[in-house]
């Protein structure tokens, strides 16, 4: 049996060492998290449900430095809102589109049908909307600045992808500066929304197609990119992806994922980078 090795995000030291002779480890401490090194067999689902932090295997096979892209989904992941709901809710219109949202990022509705149908409900809704959601309902996840900014000092690509409105993600490509974005354009006719899309929805497939185009445009190959996401619409880029994250993540992402965050901020990714 060769040496795996377990990362204990955070600084939960009694934990640490919980998991650390649960599974016969020799434990490390590190900067920010913990490692727990052992030999033995063990299953990471058991020892996720029985504590109440992050906990991820670290891939002695993949090369983290070798990252040179990120690419993540935007709301409920680099946000934590979904703009399209509270967008619905500033007009007056939430229960009709939220209870929509949420089957569609379970997966239980096509995410293309899903999103033209509530941007059907909200046509008419004018745009000043989306400024009133951005200035105040929008906050940035935990970690999240942190995160880009180190991912930019380490001169690693930056991009957004979201199957919301493009108009929330310009403006937080620019707040986290953040290298590139793609999103759904959709049509406005005199500052109200007419509730059709201008060409194709971003759903699943378009994500993945998005982490193939940055490739071909950064001469990367999908290997060297880290996709973060929650939702059932960011499982085709994650299974792309070298490295593929649920954030706070629905089942079925949890389940297709490489790297778990469930208690942490997002800046937990940082520890995966950690040579020290
Ligand atoms: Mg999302």
């Amino acid at each position: 049996m060769t040496t795996q090795t377990l990362i204990v995000h955070g600084h939960d030291l009694k934990t640490a060492e919980k998991i650390a002779i649960n599974i016969m480890g020799e434990l490390e401490t590190r900067k920010n998290h913990f490692r727990v090194h052992t030999r033995i067999n063990f299953e990471i689902e058991n020892l996720r449900s029985n504590n109440i932090v992050d906990i991820n295997i670290i891939n002695h096979s993949f090369n983290y430095d070798d990252i040179k892209l990120m690419v993540s989904d935007m709301d409920s992941t680099l946000i934590s809102i979904e703009t399209i709901d509270e967008v619905a809710k500033e007009v007056g219109l939430s229960n009709e589109v939220s209870l929509i949202t949420e089957e569609a990022m379970q997966g239980h509705l096509d995410f293309s049908e899903s999103f033209k149908k509530r941007l059907s409900i909200l046509k008419g809704a004018r745009t000043e909307s989306f400024n009133e959601v951005y200035e105040n309902k929008l906050k940035l996840n935990p970690g999240a600045r942190e995160l880009i900014n180190f991912f930019k000092s380490n001169s690693i690509k930056t991009a957004l992808v979201s199957g919301g409105i493009n108009y929330f993600a310009v403006r937080v490509k620019k707040q986290l500066g953040i290298d590139t974005y793609r999103a759904n354009e959709v049509e406005i006719n005199n500052g109200a929304l007419t509730g059709e899309v201008v060409g194709h929805v971003v759903d699943a497939q378009a994500k993945a197609k998005y982490i193939d185009d940055l490739c071909e445009h950064y001469d990367l190959d999908p290997n060297q990119v880290i996709a973060i996401g929650d939702g059932a619409n960011d499982l085709e880029m994650m299974k792309l992806a070298g490295l593929s994250v649920a954030y706070r993540g629905k089942p079925i992402l949890k389940k297709n994922c490489n790297i778990q965050i469930n208690y942490g901020g997002l800046d937990s990714l940082i520890d995966f980078f950690d040579k020290f």
